[in-house]
């Protein structure tokens, strides 16, 4: 079945992103929605149902994103809207303790094990960023450990990258992160055990926490390799640390108990957000009990937020965890291999080489036909062909994140007709990539 192309401007958009730009630096309130890695103007969103977004120029997209991951009912879940709204009829707000916030932490220690305490927070970066003070607090020590490639939100101490390299010390990635912030940080390559052994062998008693992406979605997909998550427990406890675990986009998205759930190894500390929040801003950190204890005012380690356990975001997440059961689960999974084998199908006929990597029902496609494993591989890839994909999808009416280095996400909401859409697109989208020039 053909679907018809649409224009490929969007004028009601331009007028937005112009008005925003004025206003706002870059026009956006968080940088990647900008398309500066794709170009072209950014899509102002009015509305969402079910497996589509419709922009401000009334145009429909299949969305590959879904709100970057939180969205794994789809939009406008009608359960989840009437929980909102029968949150919203009571309050929106009382800064004290609420049933909701304790009914959401009961869900969340029920399903993944190792989480025996939980505080709620507004964002994944709150959630990491506490986290990381709490190892601090708990160890006595300063060294962080994180891997190139993941991103943990915008914490000071989280925004370093290093070269290439083992065991270096990081530099602040960004202006403003200064080297005080950065200088306790260690970025090692990402499922390279040795880097890590070396790292520990370098710093004895020095490393209060190793930080990673359960299984990392922020270069592209890069699931862990067998052995390296497990592997990083081992050292950690070896050696006195605190694994942590980051399951803020993998968390009640990859399973039932996230990415624990498909590996089984036990972090001391996790770390939660997206799906967890329904739509809103309701993130989490737990694990623990003994480590959690530390935390104020149970202990000395210093946490707070305003709004963390909002009412709403609380009732919005709550509801959409008790509508994911294992159905749920396997029909996300389905449509995303679905989804994986047409992409790859496409290129493959139009020779383009390609490589999709999936974790549960996470994926991405990188455009190399070599196995990523790592930051650097996934740099080493023809992003110049994804844009021409990613911009022949848009103008076919599927919405895929505007970069080369994010998975993309599905829903339970995505149907037959969904796929078929997706599916109608590629061919184009395949021969743009193959024709495309760096
Ligand atoms: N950790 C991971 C693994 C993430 O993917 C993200 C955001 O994408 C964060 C932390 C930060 O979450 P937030 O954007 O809610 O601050």
């Amino acid at each position: 079945m053909a679907y018809v192309s649409f224009p490929y401007d969007a004028p009601v958009s331009q007028t937005l992103f112009d008005r925003a730009s004025l206003v706002t630096p870059g026009g956006v309130n968080s940088p990647v929605r900008a398309f500066r890695a794709v170009g072209g103007t950014p899509r102002f969103m009015v509305s969402g149902t079910g497996p589509y977004l419709t922009d401000a120029d009334g145009r429909e997209y299949v969305d590959l994103v879904c709100s970057w991951g939180p969205m794994i009912l789809g939009h406008s879940h009608p359960e989840v809207i009437a929980a909102v709204q029968e949150a919203v009829a009571r309050g929106t707000s009382f800064g004290t303790p609420g049933e909701g916030e304790v009914a959401l932490a009961e869900e969340i220690v029920a399903r993944v094990e190792p989480v025996e305490q939980v505080r709620l927070v507004s964002s994944g970066t709150e959630a990491t960023m506490s986290a990381i003070r709490l190892a601090r607090g708990f160890t006595g020590r300063a060294k962080v450990v994180k891997f190139a490639g993941c991103y943990h939100g915008h914490v000071d101490a989280l925004l370093a990258a290093a070269g290439s390299g083992v065991a270096t010390f990081g530099l602040p990635d960004t202006p403003g992160v200064t080297g005080a912030q950065a200088g306790d940080t260690i970025v090692l390559p990402y499922n390279d055990l040795d880097a890590v052994r070396e790292a520990f062998a370098a710093h004895p008693g020095e490393i209060a926490c190793v930080i990673t992406e359960a299984s990392p979605g922020n270069m592209g997909v890069v699931p862990p390799l067998d052995g390296f998550n497990a592997g990083l427990k081992e050292l950690c406890a070896a050696n006195g640390a605190l694994y942590i675990s980051d399951e803020v986009m993998t968390g009640f998205r990859t399973s039932k108990a996230g990415w624990f759930g498909v590996d089984g190894v036990r972090p001391d500390l996790m770390t939660f957000g997206k799906v967890m929040g329904g739509g809103f801003p309701a993130a989490a950190f737990g694990g623990r009990a003994d480590v959690m204890a530390h935390l104020a005012p149970a202990g000395p380690v210093y946490q707070a937020g305003t709004l963390s356990g909002n009412p709403i975001a609380t009732a919005a997440g709550l509801a959409q965890l008790r509508l994911l059961d294992d159905a749920a689960y396997a029909g996300v999974d389905a449509v995303s291999a679905e989804i994986r084998g047409l992409v790859g199908e496409a290129l493959a006929k139009e020779g383009v080489a390609h490589t999709v990597q999936a974790a549960s029902n996470m994926f991405s496609v990188f455009f190399t036909d070599r196995p990523v494993r790592n930051y650097e591989d996934a740099k080493r890839q023809d992003a110049f062909r994804f844009t021409a994909f990613f911009h022949s999808m848009l103008s076919q009416g599927v919405y895929l994140p505007p970069s080369a280095f994010e998975s993309w996400f599905v829903s339970t909401a995505h149907d037959a007709r969904a796929v078929e859409r997706v599916a109608a697109a590629l061919p184009a989208a395949a021969r743009a990539a193959a024709e495309a020039t760096a």
